[in-house]
């Protein structure tokens, strides 16, 4: 697999502000990507002032905590203290996964990290564009954390929005947590929070067993969907690595396409898995993705809430899906019984 460019991605193409140093290199490395890229970047930003649910007040909430999330990023890294603490990987292995959950995490796994899961280039920040990511730790330590139901079924709105937000804080506090303590034993350790991975969480997250990347290209737990915010450590100290699963989601994408039909962008494909640079999986339109996130003023979220394993799947059902078309089926049918094409929670929340 090539690994990923992180000034591809759209979150750091919509940053480069014009006559700075890297617009002009990116658009003179990408020429194609400069009319949609300027158009993108007139329009105002998630949260913004003149986008649909701009609200003084509870846009400031979202808005707050991403300056938030900005100051403290910088504690993903560290010093590792010079007294190394001799440990048992077992027995380390449980308490990092058992500290996790006690800040929160409500799945946790461990995997040995593959080259192409680091992105190639930093990308997202003026200070460190374009440096090359040669450094990788041999562990990654994933987290997820729940986002709330009747929460994320306000997508689009901002209640959603504020979620999500709630979910990053969530994880970057456990990844501060874990990342501490693994260089108080005396071991390298890096946290991978919002705004400053040097790695493509989901592809972590697959490969340590939490869940599969689906149709809309998000990590599908069978516990909460899509429903949540990952994490990650990544460490050179030697950890028991969990076993990659086939749990038979993507199976089960194959014949549900829901977040492709409410998708408000059309940024999802209906069609099957097509080969990207070499890996088999569903192409999502990032431009037109982010371009509903600035007309409507949050990360959207539709194709979260559209999704059924998001609902929560009996566990009956849920039992060997990847051989059993029939429980697909069942699981679908049940689906649209209780939602029709997606959940919509409108009622105005007690406080937002
Ligand atoms: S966030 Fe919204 S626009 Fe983007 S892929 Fe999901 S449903 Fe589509
Ligand atoms: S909505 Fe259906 S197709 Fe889309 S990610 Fe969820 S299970 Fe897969």
């Amino acid at each position: 697999m090539k690994r990923v460019d992180e000034r591809d991605i759209i979150f750091s193409r919509a940053s480069y502000q014009k006559g700075s140093k890297q617009y002009e290199d990116y658009y003179r490395r990408n020429p194609e990507k400069k009319e949609i890229d300027d158009a993108l970047r007139e329009a105002p930003y998630p949260y913004g002032e003149g986008t649909a649910t701009y609200h003084p007040i509870n846009s400031s909430i979202a808005e707050g905590t991403f300056r938030f999330l900005g100051d403290i990023k910088k504690y993903s890294e560290g010093e590792v203290n010079s007294r190394k603490v001799e440990v048992n990987s077992e027995e380390i292995t449980n308490k990092v996964k058992g500290l996790a959950k006690y800040y929160g995490a409500n799945l946790v796994g461990i995997t040995k990290l593959k080259e192409d899961f680091y992105y190639s280039h930093r990308g997202r920040h003026p200070e460190n564009y374009g440096e090359p990511i040669t450094e990788h730790h041999s562990y990654g330590i994933v987290f997820a954390v729940e986002m709330d139901k009747e929460m994320i079924n306000r997508a689009p709105l901002i209640g959603e929005g504020i979620e999500v937000t709630k979910g990053y804080v969530n994880t970057a506090v456990i990844g501060m947590i874990l990342s501490y303590f693994i260089r108080e034993l005396g071991y390298e350790a890096r946290n991978h929070m919002d705004g400053n991975y040097l790695l493509v969480a989901p592809l972590v997250a697959e490969e340590a067993g939490l869940g599969e990347i689906g149709r809309n290209g998000l990590l599908i737990t069978n516990e909460y969907g899509s429903r949540v915010r990952l994490g990650v450590v990544t460490t050179n100290m030697e950890l028991i690595p969990d076993e990659k699963e086939n749990l038979g989601i993507k199976e089960f994408c194959k014949i549900c396409s829901n977040c492709a039909t409410t998708c408000p962008g059309k940024a999802i494909p209906q069609g099957p898995q097509e080969d990207v640079e070499g890996t088999m999986r569903w192409k999502i339109n990032a431009e037109s993705c982010f371009s509903v996130w600035k007309r409507v003023g949050t990360d959207c979220g539709v194709c979260l809430s559209a999704c059924p394993f998001s609902q929560g799947i009996e566990a009956e059902l849920l039992k060997d899906i990847k051989n059993q078309t029939e429980n697909r089926l069942k699981i679908l049918e049940k689906y649209k019984e209780e939602h029709g094409l997606r959940p919509f929670n409108h009622t105005p929340h007690e406080w937002i």
